[in-house]
């Protein structure tokens, strides 16, 4: 990790033990400066890859990569953390939803990216760059700007038995309410975990606000994972959490308005009605059904609906 970083630094001098640097990542070939701050601790130890705002308009998490950064002290961490904040800080200064400004496309659906590819591409392949180099990744996410959720987790099951095993533990350490596996391949986790780092996906907030209250939730319950590291000293907190199987996601077939008909947490069962899309004229379009018992984990709260959007996400349990 302290060569990667190295060669986006001005100077040649070898990063020190018990440093904290800050400075911009530009990502080959596009206007793209990635904000980040690295921590080399002042004794060996794991080394961290911490991400907000893949997603630029997921705020409390973007303020928590912020605070983390300016917060973290290395003279009190072993190892070393790489913090990047915002990971697309065009998307975020944009207000844009779940989208980049360059090339239209959702950067948490390119991993693990190209080098020669589109600006979202080519962030992707930065950022997996540093993933390879990382023992364990913190993916920091939240509900979109017309997004409302329930704090949950997702792992990756695509790594071997043991670190997917690691993902999953550490995902309950955070403290959120559900940790949800995943096997997707194109997000951010996944493509860490195929390439042998284990991390989560974290969401937290929702709806284009934010709290301090939420980003102090936020801080804490990641200070904790990095506990259960021992990359920064003292006692993990253990919290009860429902581990789910698998996150099901379902998509708009139509444009229009939605309307949807469960709220979040709501457990349903098989066949439940989750929604409609109706037309400018009140007629319904399509209608929408659970596919598998579950609990809502998150719903889109926007009016407003594009065809292939998402709609709601249910997780299915064990
Ligand atoms: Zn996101």
């Amino acid at each position: 990790m302290i060569d990667l970083i190295q060669n986006f630094l001005s100077e040649n001098a070898p990063l020190k033990s018990n440093s904290k640097t800050v400075g911009f990542i530009s990502v080959e070939g596009t206007p793209v400066e990635m904000p980040f701050t690295f921590i080399n601790g002042v004794k060996p130890g794991k080394s961290i890859l911490i991400t907000g705002g893949v997603h630029g308009g997921e705020y409390p998490c973007i303020e928590t990569a912020i605070q983390l950064a300016n917060e973290l002290e290395p003279a009190s961490i072993k190892g070393t953390i790489l913090i990047i904040h915002p990971v697309n800080p065009a998307a975020f200064l944009a207000r844009m939803q779940y989208y980049g400004p360059y090339d239209g496309k959702n950067l948490n659906r390119v991993f693990p990216g190209k080098a020669t590819g589109t600006v979202s591409e080519r962030i992707a392949y930065q950022v997996h760059q540093f993933q390879q180099a990382a023992d364990f990744y913190l993916d920091l996410h939240g509900g979109d700007i017309h997004e409302a959720l329930v704090p949950f987790v997702i792992y990756s099951k695509l790594g071997s038995p043991e670190k997917s095993e690691e993902a999953r533990l550490a995902s309950a350490l955070l403290g959120f309410p559900y940790v949800v596996g995943s096997v997707s391949e194109n997000g951010s986790i996944g493509a860490a975990a195929k390439a042998g780092t284990p991390g989560f996906l974290a969401e937290l907030g929702q709806c284009g606000r934010w709290s301090f209250a939420e980003v102090d939730q936020y801080k804490a319950a990641v200070l904790n994972v990095l506990r259960s590291f021992e990359v920064i000293p003292g006692e993990v907190q253990h919290s009860n959490v429902e581990f789910l199987d698998k996150m099901l996601v379902t998509t708009a077939t139509a444009e229009g308005c939605w309307y949807p008909a469960v709220h979040l947490e709501q457990r349903v069962i098989k066949g439940e009605k989750l929604g409609e899309i109706r037309d400018f004229f009140g007629k319904v379009k399509a209608e929408y059904f659970a596919d598998a018992d579950g609990i809502v984990l998150y719903l889109v709260t926007s009016l407003a609906i594009m065809e292939n959007d998402p709609l709601a996400a249910i997780g299915v349990s064990i």
